[in-house]
């Protein structure tokens, strides 16, 4: 049996533990074109702390106080996330988690997938005013001078996406809303220009060009 050199080096990886297993390419993105910043960076570096770029990013959702369109509204969001980043996400279903059960835990290797879910103020503080979604990921060592993300959640506003009586475009803000909440929960931060959609108060509906390289530099983190 004949062995591709490229084979044997992958074996090689493999068994020194560097494995290269990326479930999707690298996104291409345009370099400087656009503002980013990470919402975490490693340990006396610039580098980013993301999620394994190796293993899907479970996530499952809780529709409970959703619109009736979230499975579109959460899944497209996704994918859009999903493509910039190259991150490969996997739904494992509806769940009856509530964001509280999320706070300060720590998962000795075995965390709970990212969750999705509606909110009020009064179950989720961060949610009081004009803030209509929250997200981020909590980050563990998994070994000296390499942090990555273990899990998160994404809270969006219960009230504020209330719109059984939509009318036509009413969707494209709720859309972006889960865009920014997903571009925090794999590692991007706020930025002051207003051309990226992780400006806090945009009025884009896609990831700007700067959302787009922090989303591809974020994807390409180190594998475990
Ligand atoms: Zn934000």
């Amino acid at each position: 049996m004949l062995l591709h050199p490229g084979n044997e080096m992958a074996r090689v990886r493999e068994i020194f533990g560097l494995g290269d297993d990326r479930l999707r390419e690298i996104p291409e993105f345009a370099v400087g074109e656009g503002s980013f910043a990470f919402a975490e960076t490693q340990p006396g570096s610039r580098d980013p702390v993301g999620y394994n770029p190796c293993k899907p990013v479970r996530y499952v959702v809780n529709p409970d106080g959703a619109p009736d369109f979230w499975e579109a509204l959460v899944h497209d969001a996704v994918e859009s996330t999903s493509r910039a980043s190259g991150l490969e996400f996997d739904y494992r279903g509806e769940t009856d988690a509530r964001p509280s059960s999320y706070d300060g835990g720590f998962w000795a290797g075995n965390p709970p997938p990212v969750l999705v879910a509606w909110a009020t103020p009064e179950e989720e503080p961060g949610l009081e005013g004009d803030v209509i979604g929250l997200g981020g990921s909590a980050s563990y060592e998994v070994r000296p001078g390499l942090r990555q993300y273990a899990t998160g959640v994404l809270t969006l506003d219960r009230d504020q996406f209330d719109v059984t009586d939509w009318v036509p475009g009413s969707r494209e803000p709720l859309e972006a809303v889960v865009l920014h909440e997903l571009g925090h929960l794999v590692g991007l931060g706020h930025v002051d220009d207003p051309g990226e959609l992780m400006h806090p108060t945009n009025s884009r509906t896609t990831y700007g060009p700067g959302d787009l390289e922090g989303l591809g530099r974020l994807g390409d983190t180190p594998c475990r």
